[in-house]
């Protein structure tokens, strides 16, 4: 116990250090989305995330859009707790046989126009998971899907991407 201890205290981490982000990137993305949004809708863009059954990787991407160190909230990009407030859906995982009602429910409580953003490659045909007796399969099987950003999880910055492209077309 005491070699553990001393070991931990003369030792630095293991582990790799974390790729430093684009802030200067990921600032206009942001921006650019805003402004789309606010020449689209009049307004800025309102997001409700659904996790339709992910392993949690794709959220931590989604919620380091909002966290106090991208703080994304600045520009303009809201997440909202209803869908009734939201104008983009943004769905992960493949949809479970639990979830696919709560998906649709949520979905048929968006008013329109909204749009629906499948988020990682589990949303676009049930990923790993796909073939499983407790999966559905992707997002588009149980409701409409307008974008699909790919990547096991994609990165705040594919999803600043893809947000840009959905709001600009
Ligand atoms: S795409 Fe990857 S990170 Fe996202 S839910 Fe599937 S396995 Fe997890």
């Amino acid at each position: 116990m005491r070699k553990t201890l001393f070991e931990s205290l003369t030792h630095g981490p293991l582990t790799e250090p974390a790729p430093a982000p684009d802030e200067a990137a990921l600032a206009e993305l942001a921006q650019s989305v805003n402004r789309a949004a606010l020449a689209r809708l009049g307004r800025s863009l309102s997001i409700r995330e659904v996790d339709a059954g992910s392993c949690n990787g794709c959220e931590l991407e989604i919620h380091a859009l909002n966290n106090a160190f991208y703080d994304l909230e600045r520009f303009g990009l809201h997440f909202v707790a209803s869908p009734r407030h939201a104008d983009v859906l943004l769905v992960t995982g493949p949809v479970t046989k639990n979830m696919r009602e709560a998906l649709q429910r949520t979905y048929n409580a968006t008013p329109d126009p909204k749009w629906v953003v499948a988020v990682g490659d589990c949303a676009l045909d049930g990923g790993i998971f796909g073939g499983g007796y407790a999966c559905v399969g992707g997002v588009r099987e149980v409701i409409p899907v307008d974008l699909h950003i790919r990547g096991c999880p994609p990165s705040p910055t594919d999803l600043l991407k893809g947000l840009l492209v959905l709001v600009e077309q």
